[in-house]
C-alpha cells in the first residue's frame, strides 16, 4: 500500500464532505441490500411501514427503529425455524459464529469471505495506525473460538507482513517471548499485568523483553490501569474495540481516542433510553449500522443495532495522525453500569480508584467489588476487595484513602451520598489468589450487584 502510515490512505484521510458522500452512498446500498436479501429486514420495513427507498442519508437512519440483541435471538432457532437475519445464500457463507452472550442464548452470525476481508481490513488499518509493519511479530492472546476477533486479526497480518504467533491465550510459556522475541501482544489488561509478573519471576525484565507495543482487545479500562501497564512493560499500550457485530475501532499513535472506520461501519450515539440521538461530546449508547461498499455481498448485516455499550464522540476533525475518521472515547459496557439512588457507576470508575500509582506498591491490581443493601435498605454498601502483594504488610489505609479520593473525584453524586451516610465504602485486602473471582472460571465479573 505504499505509504507506511496508512493502510488505505485515500479513504482514511478523506475530507469530511467526501466521506459523508461515500457514507450516504453506502447507506443507500446497504438498506437496499438488506431489503433484497434478508427476510428479517423485509418484514421489518413492512411492519414499520418504511419504504427503503426513502432512506437516502445517514441522517435518515435516525428515523428508523432500533434493533437489539433480543431481536436477533427472536429471529433465529429455536424461536424461528430459520435464521431470518442471514443475508446471503447458505452456500455463500464462509464461516458461522456465535457471540458468547452473557444473557444465555448466543446470537448466530454469518460471514461471507467478503465480510472476512472487510473485518480484516479494519484491523489492518488499526495495526498500521499503531505503527505495526513488516518485521513485527505479534502474539494474539485473544481466543480463536466462535468469535471473529483473533481470526480476523490474523488475516489482517497477511497484508502487513506481520508475523503472527497465535497462542490464543495469555498464559503461554515464557519460551514464546524468549525464543521468538515478539514485538507486540494483543491481550487483556489483567492478563498482561500477570504476564509481566511471570516474566519477572523467571528473571526477565518485561521492559527488556523487546516488546514495543501492547494492544488491548475488547475491554473497557481506566487510564490509570493503562498507565500502569505501560510502565510495567516500558512500551505503548493501545486500545481497540471490536466485536463479532463488526465494530473494530482502534487507537492510533496520537492516543486521542479510537478511530471508527466510518466507511465500513456507521455509529450513532443515543441517549440511555434509546429515544434520541445525542450531541458529540455527550455520553450515550452506541448504535451501529453496517456499511457495504456498492456491489458487495454480506452474510449478516445490522441496521441501527444497539450494542449495549456506551461512549462519546471526541472529535470528527482530522487527527494529528492525518486520519479524518471520527474518534470515540473508550467504550464501556452498559452491563457493567449500576445505579445507586440515581447515581450511575461503571466498573471502570472502581478500576480508576484501584490503579492509583501509589497503590501499586502494595497491591497487584486484581480487584472485585460487591454492592449490598444496608441494614435499613436505604443505604448501599460497596465492598472493594483488592489483592495484595503482602496482605499483612503496610499500606492499607493509604490505598483506601487514595481510592476514596480518586473515586469520589469522578463520582460527585456518590460523594454526596457518602457524606449523608447513604453510601458506605468497605475495603478488604486479600492474599494472592484470594479474590472470589480467582475461583470462578470464565470472564471475571469485577462488579457484582448483590442488593
Ligand atoms: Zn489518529
Amino acid at each position: 500500500m505504499g505509504n507506511n502510515s496508512y493502510y488505505r490512505e485515500p479513504v482514511e484521510t478523506m475530507d469530511r464532505d467526501m466521506l459523508n458522500e461515500l457514507i450516504d452512498e453506502r447507506v443507500r446500498y446497504t438498506i437496499r441490500y438488506a431489503n433484497d436479501h434478508s427476510p428479517f429486514y423485509q418484514q421489518w420495513f413492512k411492519e414499520h411501514r418504511i419504504d427503503p427507498a426513502v432512506i437516502k442519508t445517514h441522517e435518515d437512519l435516525l428515523e428508523l427503529p432500533i434493533i437489539s440483541g433480543a431481536d436477533i435471538r427472536a429471529h433465529q432457532p429455536p424461536v424461528s425455524s430459520e435464521f431470518m437475519f442471514r443475508s446471503a445464500a447458505m452456500e455463500d457463507i464462509f464461516t458461522i459464529h456465535e457471540t458468547s452472550g452473557t444473557s444465555g442464548t448466543p446470537k448466530s452470525f454469518f460471514l461471507t469471505w467478503q465480510d472476512w476481508e472487510r473485518y480484516a481490513e479494519k484491523y489492518a488499518r488499526t495495526f498500521t495506525s499503531q505503527g505495526f509493519s513488516r518485521g513485527d511479530r505479534l502474539v494474539i492472546c485473544a481466543s480463536y473460538g466462535m468469535n471473529v476477533g483473533a481470526n480476523t486479526m490474523t488475516l489482517a497480518a497477511r497484508d502487513l507482513g506481520i508475523t503472527i504467533i497465535p497462542t490464543g491465550r495469555c498464559n503461554f510459556p515464557i519460551r514464546i517471548i524468549r525464543n521468538y522475541r515478539p514485538t507486540g501482544i494483543v491481550g487483556s489488561v489483567f492478563k498482561l499485568i500477570r504476564l509481566a509478573r511471570q516474566l519477572k519471576a523467571e528473571g526477565i525484565r518485561p521492559e527488556e523483553s523487546g516488546m514495543k507495543k501492547l494492544v488491548i482487545g475488547g475491554e473497557a479500562f481506566a487510564e490509570e490501569s493503562r498507565a500502569y501497564l505501560a510502565e510495567l512493560w516500558g512500551c505503548d499500550v493501545y486500545n481497540t474495540y471490536g466485536s463479532t457485530e463488526g465494530t473494530m475501532c482502534g487507537e492510533c499513535t496520537a492516543h486521542q481516542g479510537l478511530h471508527v472506520p466510518e466507511d465500513l461501519v456507521h455509529m450513532d450515539i443515543y441517549d440511555s433510553r434509546l429515544k434520541k440521538f445525542v450531541k458529540d461530546g455527550t455520553c450515550g449508547r452506541i448504535v451501529l449500522t453496517t456499511l457495504l461498499p456498492v456491489g458487495a455481498a454480506c452474510g449478516m448485516l445490522l441496521i441501527n443495532y444497539d450494542t449495549e455499550d456506551t461512549t462519546l464522540v471526541l472529535s470528527r476533525d482530522r487527527c494529528t495522525c492525518g486520519r479524518t475518521h471520527m474518534r470515540i472515547y473508550t467504550p464501556q459496557r452498559e452491563a457493567e453500569t449500576v445505579w445507586i439512588r440515581g447515581a450511575s457507576m461503571n466498573r471502570v470508575d472502581i478500576e480508576r480508584g484501584v490503579f492509583v500509582r501509589e497503590n501499586m506498591e502494595y497491591i497487584t491490581g486484581e480487584y472485585e467489588a460487591f454492592l449490598y443493601a444496608g441494614d435499613d435498605r436505604e443505604k448501599t454498601v460497596m465492598r472493594v476487595s483488592m489483592e495484595c502483594k503482602d496482605p499483612s504488610g503496610p499500606g492499607r489505609e493509604l490505598v483506601a484513602e487514595n481510592f476514596r479520593k480518586t473515586f469520589f473525584a469522578v463520582k460527585p453524586l456518590l460523594r454526596h451520598q457518602y457524606e449523608e451516610g447513604l453510601f458506605t465504602l468497605d475495603f478488604n485486602f486479600t492474599a494472592p489468589d484470594g479474590l472470589e473471582l480467582a475461583s470462578i472460571s470464565g470472564r471475571p465479573k469485577r462488579l457484582v450487584d448483590r442488593r
